[in-house]
């Protein structure tokens, strides 16, 4: 428990550097809504944070969880898989993100058949990448103790490898190093240039 909140508050600092208010924001795993929150502090008022989850549960609660009106305003949730990012969002704020969150794996307290699979969030990352502003910033925090986690958290290694060292520069961190369970945060930063 202590990692994860280690982890989430690392993630949190990287992004609270890079948002303004103002600023456009993507939750692309709602779950219960604790980095949606985060992130429509950093970006209201003006901002907007679009957020997605397959499950209306995890939207629903994370809705009820954002009760200030001027914080609401800028809240766009969307009932869909973060596989379809790049339709979602709308054409003029491509290129404008400055953070994108993903937490991987299933909601602690809800259905844990429902989880993150790895084609679908390597989809997802791909169009995320595409959507971040210059400077803007990606993190994705895996989970290789979960079933199914451990290949896909190798599978994000593998994709954030791949990706040009010139046009974005990538950082591992792990909760816990040498052990191959403890959960990952991987911080994607696009170049400003
Ligand atoms: N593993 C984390 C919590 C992850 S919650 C922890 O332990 O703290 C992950 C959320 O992603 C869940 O609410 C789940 O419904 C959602 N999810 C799963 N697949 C998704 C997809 N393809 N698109 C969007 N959300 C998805």
């Amino acid at each position: 428990m202590r990692e994860r909140i280690s982890l989430v508050d690392k993630a949190h600092e990287l992004i609270g550097a890079r948002l303004r208010p103002g600023a456009l924001a993507i939750d692309a795993t709602v779950g219960n809504g604790h980095d949606t929150l985060f992130l429509l502090r950093q970006v209201a008022p003006g901002g907007r944070v679009y957020g997605f989850d397959i499950q209306r549960s995890a939207l629903e609660s994370a809705e009820a969880k954002v009760k200030e009106p001027a914080l609401r305003a800028c809240l766009t949730l969307f009932h869909d898989s973060h596989a379809g990012l790049l339709e979602r969002i709308p054409k003029t704020d491509h290129g404008a993100i400055a953070a994108v969150m993903f937490n991987l794996g299933y909601l602690p307290g809800g259905d844990k058949a429902v989880m993150t699979q790895a084609d679908s969030t390597l989809a997802a990352l791909t169009a995320a990448s595409r959507l971040l502003s210059p400077g803007g910033i990606l993190t994705i925090e895996a989970y290789p103790g979960h079933p199914g986690g451990a290949q896909e958290t190798d599978q994000v290694g593998r994709w954030c490898e791949a990706l040009n060292p010139e046009r974005f520069k990538v950082e591992g961190i792990d909760a816990k190093p040498n052990a191959a369970a403890a959960p990952r945060l991987f911080a994607v930063t696009r170049s400003s240039a």
